[in-house]
């Protein structure tokens, strides 16, 4: 079955960037390709679906994003693997999480055909930009912005859509420290927490600020009443291995429901671990750290897959972790890119290939 893409006005760019491009030198989300996907909502419907040349976008000053933060993403990554088929891991889950998103900041639905329709052919059109070698990825960023012009605090009634591609490669982010948080939040009880809208991210730069000064990369969010209860890094969503089972936080209106930490999930289910999805408090970390029962904790996000952490400060006091021949953030970053990059089995049907033109 091809793509339909019949919709979609495509317009070629002329010339193309991949040759000024070392691949063997990339920063995260730094470089984009040659064309991106655009759609716009106006007058109640998704309209003007087109694939065109990489490049700036004209918006009104008052259009309302800038005002008023009407503004979400998703962030996945495309494989092309040594027969040069482009793979895709999980997708159906980021176009109905972007959706969700959508519902929460009063933002319309895009279609989900249209999705996959627009952003395979954009894989496909810009396909020469992912690499095969080991680690490399396409990073792909679809999102919405609200474009209506007006500045009265009212949801928008037109909308853009884009979805661009940065090439990467294997993501790595040095030792990671950090710190539980104590004083300041990044969502609370009925908020937004669970949406990957743009804000949540402006308003975590600033106590990460303060973090990285203080020498440690990212901050643990804690529950915004008591700060008692780990929630997640922000970026990624956390895990805590006490002797042999593996714990993380329950999704919540507060948390974000990463993709990762699911497949996390069901992987450590597969192989036997004892998995345990429930309250983490500060203190029972705290308490695990001092008497050697606290084994690994690490990150799980697309971006880096698993990002493990080497300590974490907990008022006034600094906690290293062990380091382990045979970790569980070893195991489950194995597995995942093992599944994505199709070098082991798919038992679980999360690789979906991407049609071609
Ligand atoms: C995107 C994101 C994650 C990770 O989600 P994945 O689907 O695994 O990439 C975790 N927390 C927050 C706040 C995020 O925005």
């Amino acid at each position: 079955m091809g793509i339909n893409n019949q919709n979609i006005t495509i317009t070629k760019s002329t010339t193309t960037k991949i040759k000024e491009v070392d691949f063997s030198n990339l920063s995260f989300g730094e470089i984009f390709t040659d064309h991106m996907f655009e759609c716009d909502y106006v007058d109640g419907k998704w309209t003007n679906a087109q694939i065109r040349p990489y490049g700036p976008i004209s918006l009104d000053p008052s259009a309302k994003v800038f005002h008023y933060g009407q503004a979400i993403f998703e962030g996945m990554k495309a494989y092309k693997s040594l027969d040069n088929v482009v793979w895709l891991f999980r997708p159906e889950e980021n176009i109905n999480r972007l959706n969700k998103s959508a519902e929460r900041l009063a933002i319309p639905e895009f279609p989900k055909d249209l999705f996959f329709d627009g952003m395979e052919t954009l894989l496909n059109i810009d396909k020469e930009w992912i690499q095969t070698s080991e680690g490399s990825s396409m990073y792909i960023r679809p999102f919405v912005i609200a474009t209506e012009p007006g500045v009265s605090a009212s949801p928008a009634k037109k909308y853009k859509l884009m979805i661009i591609l940065s090439p990467a490669q294997s993501y790595y982010s040095g030792e990671v420290k950090v710190l539980f948080a104590d004083k300041y939040s990044r969502s609370a009880n009925g908020g937004v927490g669970f949406a990957k809208c743009a804000g949540n991210y402006a308003g975590q730069f600033y106590p990460t600020k303060l973090a990285n000064q203080a020498g440690y990369q990212q901050v643990v969010w804690t529950d915004a009443s008591t700060h008692e209860n780990l929630e997640e890094a922000g970026t990624m969503n956390v895990f805590f291995r006490i002797n042999d089972t593996l714990i993380t936080a329950p999704t919540s209106d507060r948390i974000l429901d990463g993709i990762t930490r699911k497949s996390v999930i069901a992987i450590a289910e597969k192989e036997g671990i004892n998995v345990e999805v429930r309250n983490v408090s500060v203190y029972e970390i705290e308490e695990a750290a001092k008497n050697g029962s606290l084994k690994e904790m690490f990150g799980a996000g697309t971006a880096a897959v698993i990002n493990p952490i080497v300590s974490f400060h907990f008022k006034g006091n600094d906690y290293d972790l062990p380091k382990l021949e045979n970790s569980f953030a070893a195991l489950f970053k194995k597995k995942i890119t093992d599944i994505q990059r199709g070098k082991a089995e798919d038992t679980f049907g999360w690789r979906y290939q991407v049609r071609t033109l």
